[in-house]
């Protein structure tokens, strides 16, 4: 096992890296970055449901790191259904080899669900349908790159929780959004007590200019003042490259 807060300041490593919600917005942006800081021949799977901006991703990404000759996979599925996880740690399992130095998972993809009133939430195959993205998927995916690639010597890991400063603080009508981030940023607490060479972070990465944005400006008519993503990604990256935030974390963009 390594040590989990051993720092490289100039690269991630040969790595496998597993960014999920990479085709837009954040996940794009940070995708980008990271494939910058990986050394030659890791691995890139960018996992989202549209395959045709994952591919056109892809193209961008090998012919920008040409000299890194990175294996990138298009992982084209939908990430509330078990065949959709299942996918992703299969296509992890065919790359999750003895040389790969380090893994890292971003758990990224989330919806913001409606926003309404606590009362307009008496279905709970509604409510089902919101937490098997925005708590399910993460804990299935984590658990099954896990299983994948176990504690071994030489071997970092790494865990991303894309998180929000609503799993901390209560919003009114924002009911499902407050309570999946909560949920997500206590289960990967537990991961970081349980796991001990699993270095975990859970980011909130303040608002930004993305669909996910946009559709809060549509829904509540208040503006955020978006920021680009790639300067929330750049931090988040200089987070991952000093290393030395504490495991099971919970890191803000305003307070790094
Ligand atoms: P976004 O623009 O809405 O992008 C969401 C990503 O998730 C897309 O790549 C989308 O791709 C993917 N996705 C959605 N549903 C999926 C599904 N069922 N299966 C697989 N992939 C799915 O979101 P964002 O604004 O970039 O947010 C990224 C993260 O940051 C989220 O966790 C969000 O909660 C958090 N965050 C965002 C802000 C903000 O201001 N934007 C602020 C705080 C926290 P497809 O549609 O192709 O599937």
């Amino acid at each position: 096992m390594s040590d989990i807060n051993s720092t490289n300041p100039r690269t991630l490593g040969r790595g496998i890296c597993i960014i999920t919600g990479a085709s837009k917005g954040f996940g794009q942006a940070l995708a980008y970055q990271v494939s910058r800081s990986l050394e030659p021949r890791s691995v890139l799977l960018l996992v989202a449901r549209s395959g045709p901006l994952l591919q056109e991703m892809k193209e961008e990404l090998q012919s920008a790191t040409e000299e890194q000759q990175l294996v990138v996979h298009c992982v084209a599925v939908d990430l509330r259904t078990k065949e959709g996880v299942d996918e992703t740690v299969r296509v992890a399992r065919q790359e999750a080899v003895d040389e790969i130095e380090h893994v890292l998972l971003i758990n990224n993809a989330a919806s913001l669900g409606d926003i309404a009133k606590f009362e307009t939430f008496t279905n709970p195959d509604e409510v089902n349908s919101y937490l098997s993205l925005n708590v399910s998927s993460p804990l299935a995916l984590t658990a099954g790159i896990l299983k994948l690639c176990p504690c071994r010597l030489g071997l970092r890991w790494s865990v991303v929780n894309l998180s929000s400063m609503f799993a901390l603080q209560a919003l009114p009508s924002w009911v499902l959004y407050c309570t999946a981030k909560a949920a997500r940023n206590m289960m990967f607490s537990v991961l970081a007590k349980e796991q001990q060479h699993v270095k975990v972070l859970s980011y909130s990465p303040g608002p930004m200019d993305t669909d996910m944005q946009k559709e809060i400006l549509r829904l509540t008519n208040v503006n955020h003042n978006p920021m680009p993503c790639h300067e929330s990604a750049a931090k988040l990256m200089k987070l991952l490259l000093d290393n030395n935030f504490s495991s099971g974390a919970h890191l803000d963009f305003f307070d790094v």
